[in-house]
């Protein structure tokens, strides 16, 4: 068996144990706690990417909320894919109706680590439904750690769209977590770039430090 195939067995172990306690709080026997639950209540911010793309966020990526993502993301907990994905259903509604919803690509090192593509299952979760027509063009290092600059380099000219739709389409891209915008500035990129009109971007979550940052803009 290949390492791979055991890592996702170890995750699934995890995810399963995991799923016993409520991922907010850990209290046991419960998957979401009541009081952890309503701090999934949408928070919508309008923010901005670095290169003007307007970005609507339905929570903010803090506590109990970060931590239930980075178990989704990360330890396998799909079905927290639900109530998560309810916080974005509003905002997918109002401002997808009449465009076409593309998430943005999982790389392929992601998808074989999760088994799943988180974007994806969370638009999927807001009972909507998107078009893979973003892929990655490249291999990018890990974001994490990485400043606003950096992102931006290491993603540049990492997607490619394939064009299944009419030209001048109007887009709605998709990503889960919103920290400098670089990911969502190169998908928008790929999809002009294939004659396609990227309108804006919806994330399930804006990390804190966007709020009040001099690139961006703030309405509530
Ligand atoms: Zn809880």
């Amino acid at each position: 068996m290949r390492t791979d195939h055991w890592l996702r067995l170890a995750r699934e172990a995890l995810a399963f144990l995991l799923a016993a306690t409520c991922p907010g709080c850990d209290h046991p026997g419960t998957l979401l706690c009541a009081e952890c639950r309503m701090l999934f209540a949408p928070r919508p911010q309008r923010l901005t990417t670095p290169q003007g793309l307007p970005v609507h966020a339905a929570l903010v990526y803090e506590g109990v909320v970060a931590r239930s993502i980075r178990r989704l993301k990360e330890d396998g907990a799909t079905m927290l894919a639900r109530p998560l994905g309810a916080a974005m259903e509003d905002i997918l509604d109002e401002v997808a109706s009449g465009a076409v919803i593309v998430p943005v690509p999982t790389s392929r090192a992601a998808f074989r680590r999760r088994g799943y593509r988180v974007p994806e299952l969370l638009v999927r979760r807001a009972a909507q439904r998107s078009q893979r027509m973003l892929v990655a063009a490249r291999r990018t290092g890990d974001q994490r750690g990485l400043g606003r600059d950096a992102r931006a380099r290491n993603v540049a000219g990492s997607m490619r769209a394939r064009r299944t739709l009419p030209r001048d389409a109007r887009v709605v891209i998709v990503d889960d977590v919103l920290t400098t915008g670089a990911t969502l500035d190169e998908a928008a990129r790929a999809l002009r770039a294939a004659g396609l009109q990227p309108i804006c971007a919806v994330t399930l979550a804006a990390t804190p430090r966007h709020l009040g940052a001099s690139e961006v803009t703030v309405s509530t």
